[in-house]
């Protein structure tokens, strides 16, 4: 018994080290487009890059925290629409949240919700709010049962605000 109990103190202690040497390294192989991710904060603006910047799929490697990679699931997360980050103002104040990515895993159909990086594809996010506009009503009945409200039509305007605004306002000038 105590040798079994040692060996997987020993394996434990392994994981968490693979775990921990993870989190340091500096780039990814994206498992969906396989295009190498680079995962320093001063490239994409975020603690934990977790999704891909060129196709915004990610993996579910956490359980409970962002970047704790607990999850035994590491199924393909899939982006699947556009929300804004919950603040605490009322309800009126929707324009003035921050863009968020809504990720479903492929496996398990677990749901969450990432901040959009610095070098995340604008195109991509637009392309991702756009399918998202012809969602299933049983995936629509999920996020509303998750409290996830996606942005819709008429969210256009704070959508291209959001993606587009500085260079919109550069063109626009004269
Ligand atoms: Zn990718
Ligand atoms: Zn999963």
């Amino acid at each position: 018994m105590y040798c079994v109990d040692k060996a997987l103190e020993f394996q434990t202690a392994r994981r968490r080290c693979v775990a921990r040497g993870k989190e340091r390294s500096t780039s990814f192989v994206c498992s969906y487009c396989r295009n190498l991710v680079l995962t320093q904060a001063w490239v994409s603006g975020v603690q934990n890059r977790n999704h891909c910047p060129y196709c915004l799929h990610s993996r579910h490697l956490d359980l409970e925290q962002p970047g704790d990679r607990l999850s035994a699931c590491k199924g393909i997360m899939r982006p699947i629409g556009v929300t804004l980050k919950k603040t605490h103002k009322k309800y009126g104040a929707r324009n003035a949240g921050e863009l968020m990515l809504i990720h479903q895993c492929q496996e398990c159909g677990k749901l969450s919700i990432n901040r959009i990086a610095a070098d995340d594809d604008p195109q991509a996010i637009l392309a991702v709010f756009i399918a998202s506009l012809s969602l299933d009503p049983a995936r629509h009945t999920l996020l509303a049962h998750s409290g996830i409200q996606p942005l819709n039509e008429q969210d256009m305007p704070v959508l291209r605000r959001g993606l587009f605004g500085a260079i919109e306002m550069a063109f626009t000038r004269d």
